[in-house]
């Protein structure tokens, strides 16, 4: 029964509450990935074909979500003075990973609606299923029985679903996910783009840097931990940004015999992301919020403000607690 005392309010509620607002807003979290993107336009797309004045404001996001469709409604920055009728958040675990638009959305009437472990329930009405596979897949059963679905808005709920998953591949993935799937992919959208672009298409700098952090990966505790880094220098030499390494972690936690993959790199002047990702014996959503950040008990990230050195043996301790 966990998860339904952690869920709080009901999509029926959630409905209800929209079908009262003109105008809304919809927001995901900072460094948006393809589950925050997909989540927010397909909601948004929706909640236009119902009628409403929908604005989609997310950070600029890695041109990888691209084959997402935004139905023209995204923009990066919120006009001086706006406040819609109702701001709804998708696949953001706390106010503070809302960014700039937290200070928006603090003074609306609000949704949260999200699959994190992590969420702390920041809306004045919250449905916080962390069994979901992806905030898509809750905007998925929000309006499926309420506003017809449409090739762009199924490809949006697609795209977000195998994000998340991993391509229906991580243990988040039910026979109820693939189902989605398939409802989804009747709507005829180009599903085999979608997932060459996510999943196997990445700049040449991207994989510059992917070499870099493979011939810095070290493994302590009998391989369980493989970890590595790249710093700021590292980043700008291979010509990418921080945003351009994001699969990185992946391919630690790819090591054979790894418990806990940890990845840390420079986003500016000692401000590091740690990314983190675990099998069945380490819950990185614990070891995450020691830090201030969250997630999911299998990938879970934070940022730490520091030197380099010290933040690795810090997280790693934190890590090494827990085997
Ligand atoms: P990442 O390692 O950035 O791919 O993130 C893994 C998961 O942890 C995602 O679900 C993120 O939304 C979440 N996450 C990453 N960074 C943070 C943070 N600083 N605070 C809370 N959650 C985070
Ligand atoms: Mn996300
Ligand atoms: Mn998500």
């Amino acid at each position: 029964m966990k998860a339904v005392e952690i869920m709080v309010d009901s999509l029926e509620e959630i409905k209800k509450c929209i079908e009262g607002k003109n105008s809304i807003a919809i927001s995901a979290h900072v460094s948006p990935d393809g589950d925050a993107v997909g989540a927010s336009c397909a909601l948004g797309m929706a909640l236009k074909k119902a009628g409403k004045k929908v604005n989609i404001f997310l950070e600029k996001y890695s041109d990888t979500f691209d084959v997402i469709p935004t139905g023209g409604l995204v923009s990066n920055t919120i006009p001086e003075g706006f406040e819609p009728d109702l701001y709804i958040s998708v696949d953001c675990g706390d106010l503070k990973r809302l960014g700039d638009f937290g200070k928006v959305f603090e003074k609306c009437d609000s949704v949260n609606i999200d699959h994190h472990k992590s969420n702390t329930h920041f809306g004045k009405l919250n449905y916080a299923d962390e069994y979901a596979t992806s905030a898509s897949e809750i905007v998925y059963k929000l309006i499926k029985d309420w506003i017809p679905l449409d090739k762009d808005i199924a490809s949006a709920l697609y795209t977000g679903i195998i994000f998340d998953t991993g391509g229906l591949r991580h243990t988040s993935t039910k026979p109820e996910t693939l189902n989605i799937c398939a409802d989804l992919m009747a709507f005829g959208f180009d599903f085999n783009k979608i997932y060459n672009k996510i999943f196997y298409t990445r700049k040449f700098e991207e994989a510059k840097i992917m070499g870099v952090a493979l011939e810095h990966m070290e493994r302590i505790c009998d391989g369980k931990i493989v970890y590595s880094y790249a710093t700021e220098k590292d980043i700008i030499s291979c010509g990418t940004t921080s945003d351009g390494l994001s699969e990185i972690i992946n391919y630690l936690k790819g090591i054979a015999g790894c418990e806990c993959a940890v990845f840390i790199y420079a986003k500016e002047n000692d401000i590091y992301k740690v990314s983190m990702r675990s099998g069945d014996s380490v819950d990185v959503c614990k070891a995450c919020m020691a830090f201030g950040g969250g997630g999911h008990v299998k990938a879970s990230g934070c940022t730490i403000e520091g030197k380099l050195d010290k933040i690795i043996e810090d997280v790693l301790n934190e890590v090494k607690k827990q085997l």
